[in-house]
């Protein structure tokens, strides 16, 4: 299985070989910045397994984890572990926005008030 998507402006592409390790919202306050949203909805692959093109930058929001955005219209795509492991791609920018589905939330401890979750799926408070 490939999965590919990209960026707004489509200069930064991506795929993914494989199926992905876990696929879930994060709640944490790090990817409600990092995205200017209440959420970050990812789809983590090994980093071995996703290859990447075009011009991006990207920022280190914690000594952990690396925020990876495209140089020339900003969409957010990647947090990237900074040791190489892991990392998760954001399920809006694949091509196909419906190819895969969350199966969980994390870091519900630090959910915004005003989201109401009635998914079903599993919540958990902080890391599974
Ligand atoms: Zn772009």
């Amino acid at each position: 299985m490939t999965h590919e998507g990209g960026c707004l402006c489509g200069r930064v592409r991506w795929k993914a070989e494989g199926e992905p390790l876990n696929v879930g919202y994060c709640h944490c306050r790090l990817c409600q910045k990092a995205m200017g949203g209440p959420y970050f909805v990812r789809a983590v692959f090994p980093q071995d397994q996703v290859t990447v093109e075009g011009n991006f930058e990207q920022f280190p929001s914690s000594d952990r984890l690396w925020r990876v955005f495209c140089k020339e219209c900003g969409t957010r795509l990647f947090g990237k572990r900074s040791d190489g492991s892991v990392m998760g791609i954001g399920l809006a920018t694949f091509d196909d926005p419906n190819a895969l589905k969350p199966a969980m939330h994390m870091f519900t401890n630090y959910k915004v008030g005003w989201l109401d979750l009635n998914d079903g799926l599993p919540q958990h408070g902080e890391r599974p």
